[in-house]
């Protein structure tokens, strides 16, 4: 058995689908046959193609158009008379096999595109290095995963899912996640349990243990995963499958209800999404409202910018499935883990602590103010609350502000309508923020914590790190002490403050958050119906004492000891 960090809850067992992304080895050889060489080569391409055809297909279909269009451009440059002719010349005139060719061909355009002046010529580069590698395993005889197409159900073991495979990826037939790396804030964590896939991430070498067809079976809660498994381990897992639908079949009933303590003291549990399509599953389980909408996968997994037109459809659909429900859209949150090849960011030595989100927004105002601009044009469908993420100080937040009005003004010039209600906030989860509440909360309607950083900020423990996993922990002192300074400043202030970050929905959580006062609890939707059957059972008064004694405590473990324990 081994075991990871449990990262979304279920039961999942089947087939392993091993995701490698090793480099390839091209070598140069000279070729007997120069026809039989060169139809290789025209076949590899031709087989590239289908492969691009169908996936184009599946995402027109599930996608929209801007993500779809992609695949026509990489359909576009197979089409290139130019590289498939000066290949096949190079395979003539020098004898030498199609990869070789191929990959001197390739380089050679890659080489000129990257020289160019215009940015969107220098974007292409990218473009023809992905199509180039579909090439060369075909021709390799490699197997090329289009995790969009699969054939049949499986289990995707990876190092790591990028947020743009798992958009694209067939959600059908996907059992469940193994990754080596991440942990339970990491984006393939959240996306799974957005996706409500069981998951395991943090295995460290899951895939080297695990080969192609291997069965696998898994407990999402727990971490634990069994490597073909004997009949006897199959049984229990598939007991504990049932048990598992059971309890969320029994949760239904709670549908409807509010999410109101025993004494009568009301909360909102609402929950965070990645695409307007995550829509279905916050709504399946009965959500009171949207409390982050992680706006930054419209602009990734493709090529361009996202227009304020597609933008504004993405807002528009979330909005009016919402209505009149609260719906806390944030502006762009880039960097990190999550990426955007096209945006040609430096690579840096340290992510997390550099160009990103905020900090991007203000540098790339243009950027900006076009997603701005379709959110107050999207505000007249529903109930918008916009939010500015990794705000670290009072000038970030007036600049970001400023943009806004800025944007408002343009349309007012141009006569555009937008909603005269929209309150405007921010997250907490860089610690100097935390510190300056008092001060932040006199410009903004409300605060999110977003606690996925806030713990790694405050800790100086990068949350994507598994050597350093133990100390990655949401009952660190610390960290709870600024929590409770931010909801005590928000609310001297009379504004309300929620959470957004993953803590939100931890069951050992939810019972401290409340007695220190937290309004809002956001969460995956999974999570929200055990979050207000758990609310339904509790005393906030009792829960007042219970977080008045932890903050009296002196580390993690104590708290954590004393939380197992007072629930046991
Ligand atoms: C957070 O940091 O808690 C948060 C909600 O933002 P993200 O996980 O997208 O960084
Ligand atoms: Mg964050």
């Amino acid at each position: 058995m081994k075991i990871g960090t449990g990262a979304s809850p279920g039961i999942a067992f089947g087939k392993a689908l091993v995701i490698k992304n090793e480099e390839l080895v091209i070598e140069k050889k000279s070729v007997e046959n120069i026809e039989e060489e060169k139809n290789r080569f025209e076949k590899a391409v031709e087989e590239s193609k289908a492969q691009l055809l169908n996936i184009k297909e599946k995402a027109a279909k599930e996608l929209d158009e801007g993500k779809s269009a992609i695949f026509d451009a990489h359909i576009m440059i197979l089409e290139d008379p130019e590289l498939i002719s000066s290949t096949l010349n190079k395979i003539e005139s020098e004898g030498v096999n199609a990869e070789y060719a191929f990959k001197e061909i390739i380089e050679q355009f890659i080489a000129i595109f990257e020289a160019m002046d215009n940015e969107y010529m220098r974007e292409r580069a990218s473009d023809l290095r992905d199509v180039s590698g579909r090439v060369f395993r075909n021709l390799m005889g490699i197997k090329v995963i289009d995790l969009s197409v699969l054939d049949e159900e499986v289990i995707l073991v990876a190092d790591d899912l990028t947020p743009s495979e798992t958009v694209n990826m067939d959600k059908e037939k996907v059992l469940g996640f193994l990754t080596n790396i991440g942990g339970r804030t990491s984006h393939t964590a959240i996306m799974a349990r957005t996706l409500e896939i069981p998951a395991v991430v943090g295995l460290k070498d899951i895939t080297e243990v695990l080969k192609e067809g291997d069965i696998v079976a898994f407990n999402g809660e727990t971490g634990e995963v069994i490597i073909n498994p004997s009949e006897e381990e199959m049984n229990h897992y598939k007991e504990l499958k049932n048990k598992h639908e059971k309890e969320k079949k029994e949760l239904q009933n709670l549908k409807g209800k509010p999410s109101i303590t025993k004494d009568g003291y009301k909360v909102e549990i609402v929950g965070n999404i990645g695409t307007p399509n995550d829509i279905e599953g916050l709504i399946k389980n009965d959500t009171e409202g949207v409390g982050l909408y992680r706006t930054e996968f419209i602009y990734m997994d493709r090529d361009t910018l996202p227009t304020e037109e597609e933008q504004f459809e993405a807002y528009k659909k979330v909005l009016q499935a919402m209505n009149p429900k609260p719906v806390v859209i944030r502006t762009l949150d880039i960097g990190g883990d999550k990426e955007v090849s096209y945006l040609n960011i430096d690579k840096e030595m340290n992510p997390f602590l550099g160009y990103r989100a905020i900090r991007l927004c203000l540098d790339k105002a243009e950027i900006f103010k076009v997603q701005l601009r379709a959110l107050l044009r999207a505000s007249i469908y529903g109930n918008l609350k916009i939010m500015f993420p990794m705000i670290s100080s009072l000038e970030e937040l007036l600049e970001a502000k400023k943009i806004l009005e800025e944007a408002k003004r343009e349309l007012d010039n141009e006569g555009v309508k937008y909603a005269s209600n929209i309150e405007v906030g921010m997250m907490i989860e860089v610690p100097s923020a935390a510190i300056i509440s008092d001060i932040l909360a006199k410009e903004v309607d409300f605060f999110s914590i977003g606690t996925n950083d806030l713990i790694q900020y405050t800790t100086a423990v990068d949350r994507m790190n598994q050597k350093i996993r133990h100390l990655y922990n949401p009952f660190n002192p610390a960290v709870i002490r600024l929590i409770k300074m931010v909801i005590d400043n928000g609310h001297k202030e009379g504004i309300w403050v929620g959470m957004c970050g993953e803590m939100a929905g931890d069951k050992r959580m939810i019972p401290i958050l409340l007695g220190l006062g937290l309004d809002e609890f956001s969460m995956s939707p999974i999570s929200i119906l055990p979050a207000r059957k758990l609310i339904r059972s509790l005393n906030s008064k009792e829960m007042k004492k219970l977080s008045d004694e932890i903050l009296k405590m002196n580390t993690a473990e104590e708290i954590e000891k004393f939380i197992e324990n007072y629930f046991k």
